[in-house]
């Protein structure tokens, strides 16, 4: 076995983010295994643009109130909640306006599909309670 390194943080780029987003590589699997898991943390108001997953994404929060939406379903993560979106789901995820939130998001290296960023009237459809 083998103690890690601590991961350092990388701020999310802006192509893929709106806000402010850093996360740490948790795992990384060698190849064959494409294992990918993340811990990603979002300011209020920031949120992954649209996207989707070819072998799908499992979302787990630890921290704060999030988000995750797609076209015609909102559901708001609290510490504890999972969240799976399928193979080719597209969907967006993110903290609530006035919440910090950190998720572990676990997929596999799958070629994701990146999209155009939510705008602030998607979101405040999603994020309005
Ligand atoms: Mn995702």
């Amino acid at each position: 076995m083998k103690h890690l390194s601590p991961a350092t943080t990388t701020k999310g780029p802006t192509e893929m983010f709106t806000g402010d987003v850093h996360f740490d590589v948790i795992a990384r699997g060698d190849a064959p295994s494409r294992l990918r898991v993340n811990t990603v943390r979002f300011a209020p108001g920031a949120r992954t643009a649209w996207h989707s997953h070819s072998l799908g994404q499992t979302l787990h929060v630890t921290d704060g109130i999030g988000v995750v939406a797609t076209h015609d379903h909102v559901i708001i993560m609290r510490p504890g909640d999972t969240v799976h979106t399928p193979p080719g789901e597209r969907h967006w995820h993110g903290a609530l306006p006035e919440n910090f939130t950190t998720h572990l998001a676990m997929w596999e290296d799958d070629d994701a599909t990146w999209g155009d960023h939510v705008t602030d009237e998607e979101y405040a459809t999603a994020t309005t309670r």
